[in-house]
């Protein structure tokens, strides 16, 4: 049985000892008056939610998966009273701008609460994060008019969202999408096309489907440049805002999934449907990226939930179960055996799941901090980081998330890979992170080609030159020092490597993304050990960080060598030699 409970002595010490959030805040207008009661209370209010309301049908969720009759899909028993309860709980709309009803709140304050639902139910999160992600990207690019119509029915989860990007033949490579968009003489657009693998593109959770759709118009220019974004409702708001006509748009069939089975998946068929421009034409990709940058950063805490969601199953089990001796001599004398947690093999895996686990939600809320400066405080340097650090977020949590799933499985032995403790869920649930949203080897691409080549690494310089200003117990200064020295010198290769071959960026990206976040977990915990209070709950912090610096850090020094090869050590193959 999965049993989750929110972090909220973890979460307590990032808000207050480590990023000390009242003083970000006070130079954020909007957020100026946020006391730390008002702030416990969300956190507080979220974990109820996620441990009480979402949790309770994550497993059934996924034993019944999802069924579709006919076009229409019916979600598993209990997720329509959990989801109504997050949206009216004001959930979807934590973020959202309080013009259109949202709730104002930090989105650094959001990551901590998407965790919790992420690591609850991400089957049943999926219909949550697609509405907020919706909500923003209307919010960014929409007239008034849209504004009014969609935002405060999304924020309050009455209508939810859905995005079509993906087609058959167009997955990564969107230049070659077929979805057409003809304009119509009322000035909407009419939308033909089949997209695949929609997500939350059809179900029964809420009133209306508000579907945000790429497609190309008449004479628009090829590949990428002549892509276009619409709006484009199951049913048709009415002249009162409220979902009117149906639109002539359907749910062709649902996936046969690995995971997040409760999440349903659709072949979206849009034949002829009533659809509005959103933001400029042929500007569709760069407005889809506003709604992305936020997924992207939701689907690395997708990987960070099911992660803390592992580590308290195994850990539990761990204390439970008796297997051996102690090496030293046994520990439950009166016992038929120890427990798991006297193999140092054991606490190998269990400390390395909470290295990366208490890390990641450190580095989210740093991302959720630059999302924030950037967003309110118009911040160059921050937008610049929180660009920069976007597809970090996404694959390296995603990656860690994945890994600590399975090292949760290995401490169950073969109870963790038999359905009854709901361990092997996690795994399943936990690897579409690493696929949808771009994959991570994209996302290795976009950190290399576009966020670092482009400007000789310079932004990526930045952001190291800040975090060596930070003070850090003595214990891991020299460490620290290194691993930026190291990524300095790897960065440098790479861009003059790079400039005389066009192959080597994507032959070193994966290790590369690797190495920045390494890095940037390093500076974290060196950071968090220095904050940590003199208490029990600190000395763990201290001992995790160093078993981070001994144990996990040393990985940084194969990465360089990884990153230095060449490229022919991979384009070497001839395609028949494959
Ligand atoms: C459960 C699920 C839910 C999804 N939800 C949505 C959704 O809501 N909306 C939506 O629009 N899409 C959705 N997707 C689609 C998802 O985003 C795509 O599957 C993903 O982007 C990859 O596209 P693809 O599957 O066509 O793989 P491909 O693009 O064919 O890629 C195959 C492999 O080649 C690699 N590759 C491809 N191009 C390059 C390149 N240029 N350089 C280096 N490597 C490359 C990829 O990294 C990958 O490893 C979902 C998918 C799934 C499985």
């Amino acid at each position: 049985m999965l049993e989750y409970s929110a972090p909220q002595r973890d979460i307590e010490f990032l808000l207050f000892d480590l990023f000390r959030v009242q003083q970000v805040w006070k130079n954020i207008p909007a957020f100026a008056d946020f006391s730390d009661d008002l702030v416990r209370a969300v956190v507080a209010e979220g974990g109820k939610v996620a441990g009480q309301v979402m949790a309770p049908v994550n497993q059934q969720g996924d034993e019944q998966g999802c069924t579709w009759n006919d076009g229409v899909v019916t979600t598993p028993t209990g997720f329509k009273a959990a989801y109504d309860a997050m949206a009216q709980g004001g959930w979807m709309g934590l973020s959202g701008n309080p013009v259109y009803e949202g709730q104002g709140m930090p989105k650094m304050l959001g990551c901590l609460v998407e965790e919790m639902f992420w690591g609850a139910n991400t089957a049943l999160y999926l219909y949550g994060t697609l509405t907020v992600g919706s909500s923003i990207c209307i919010e960014a690019h929409g007239n008034e008019d849209q504004k009014n119509t969609y935002l405060p029915k999304l924020y309050s989860g009455e209508w939810s969202g859905a995005m079509g990007l993906t087609e058959a033949h167009a997955g990564t490579d969107l230049g070659m999408i077929r979805t057409r968009a003809l304009p119509h003489s009322d000035g909407s657009y009419r939308i033909s096309g089949t997209k695949i693998f929609i997500t939350s593109g059809e179900h029964d959770l809420s009133q209306n489907i508000v579907h945000l759709v790429l497609a190309k118009l008449p004479g628009a220019p090829e590949g990428t440049r002549g892509i276009s974004l619409f709006i484009v409702p199951k049913f048709v708001p009415d002249d009162d805002g409220d979902a009117g006509a149906r639109n002539s748009l359907s749910s062709g069939s649902i996936e046969h999934k690995m995971g997040i089975r409760g999440s349903a998946t659709s072949v979206m068929n849009f034949d002829n449907a009533t659809g509005y421009l959103l933001g400029e034409e042929n500007q569709g990709l760069a407005c889809m990226f506003t709604m992305m940058n936020y997924e992207r950063l939701s689907v690395g805490i997708q990987g960070l939930g099911a992660a803390e969601l592992a580590y308290q199953q195994a850990v539990r089990y761990a204390k439970d179960r008796l297997q051996g001796r102690s090496p030293t001599g046994p520990k439950n004398a009166d016992g038929p055996a120890d427990n798991l947690l006297v193999h140092p093999d054991v606490r190998r895996m269990l400390l390395t799941q909470r290295a990366y686990t208490e890390a990641g939600r450190a580095f989210g809320m740093f991302v959720g901090m630059q999302l924030d400066l950037g967003k309110y405080n118009n911040d160059a340097q921050a937008l610049a980081f929180s660009e920069l650090l976007t597809p970090v977020a996404k694959a390296f949590l995603s990656e860690r998330g994945f890994e600590c799933a399975v090292l949760a499985q290995q401490v169950f032995g073969g109870h963790g890979y038999v359905k009854e403790w709901g361990v092997e869920q996690i795994v399943r649930d936990a690897r579409i992170a690493q696929i949808y949203e771009g994959t991570n080897g994209v996302q290795a691409l976009d950190l290399i080609g576009r966020k670092v080549l482009r400007d000789g690494g310079a932004t990526l310089l930045a952001l190291i030159d800040e975090m060596r200003n930070d003070d850090v117990p003595e214990e891991f200064a020299q460490d620290l020092t290194d691993a930026f020295d190291r990524l300095v010198r790897v960065t440098a290769s790479i861009v003059e490597r790079a400039s005389n071959d066009p192959e080597l960026a994507g032959s070193v990206s994966v290790d590369f993304l690797d190495l920045v976040g390494l890095t940037i977990y390093a500076w974290l915990w060196a950071r968090m050990a220095g904050a940590a209070p003199d208490d029990e709950f600190g000395n763990a912090k201290r001992k995790t960080a160093r078993f981070f610096f001994s144990r996990i850090l040393p990985g940084a020094v194969a990465l360089e060598l990884g990153a230095g090869a060449d490229s022919d050590v991979v384009m070497q193959m001839t395609e028949e030699e494959f």
